[in-house]
């Protein structure tokens, strides 16, 4: 059982490495930003709840976001194991994984931080906005909200995972293929 979590800032390139690794790896990937966009898509209750939080910018409450993540959780028990990205990126979420993991025997393997500047970040945003067709990408304040939230809320949660010794930092900047590489020497594949 292998369980990674992509931590790093919006644009970071957690999404495009998490993909590779799938590839790589065959652990299911959990992005909790894919789940609100697919349950905002059909228009269920956590993604009505989710709705007004990301088009600001703002962290869905943590209740709305376990609870979905749960469940994905639960629909993969037979997995050889997950990549979360995008979570956790409050400590109380990070809490709540270790709980929900340890309840099934499990535990995080290892934190790989992807370290990008924010020019970099406000860079990648505006180009990914013309093709991600995310409200969230297109709005310049809404983009600035999301790293001002990255470096109250979520930024953090490293501190949680050094203590723990999982957290290994990797240069996100650089050829996609060129992270990659990095990301499987941190984890030691
Ligand atoms: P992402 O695709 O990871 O950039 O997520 C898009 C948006 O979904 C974020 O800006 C948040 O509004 C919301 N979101 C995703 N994951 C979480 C989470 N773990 N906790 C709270 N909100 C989240």
């Amino acid at each position: 059982m292998k369980n990674l979590i992509l931590f790093g800032p919006p644009g970071s390139g957690k999404g495009t490495q998490s993909e590779k690794l799938v590839s790589q790896l065959g652990l299911k990937h959990i992005s909790t930003g894919d789940l609100f966009r697919y349950h905002m898509k059909n228009d269920t209750d956590p993604g009505k709840l989710a709705k007004s939080f990301i088009e600001k910018g703002e962290l869905v409450p943590d209740k709305v976001t376990v609870d979905m993540l749960k469940e994905e959780i639960n629909k993969n028990n037979s997995s050889a194991g997950f990549i979360f990205d995008g979570f956790p990126r409050t400590i109380a979420q990070a809490e709540i994984l270790d709980t929900i993991l340890n309840e099934k025997g499990w535990e995080i393997t290892k934190v790989i931080s992807l370290e990008v500047p924010d020019d970099e970040l406000r860079k990648r945003l505006k180009k990914r906005a013309e093709i991600s067709g995310r409200p969230d990408d297109a709005k310049p304040e809404v983009i600035e909200n999301r790293i001002r939230v990255y470096k109250q809320e979520t930024e953090p949660v490293k501190a949680y995972y050094k203590k723990s010794g999982k957290l290994t930092e990797i240069d996100g900047v650089g050829e996609i293929d060129e992270i990659f590489h990095r990301i499987l020497q941190a984890i030691g594949q």
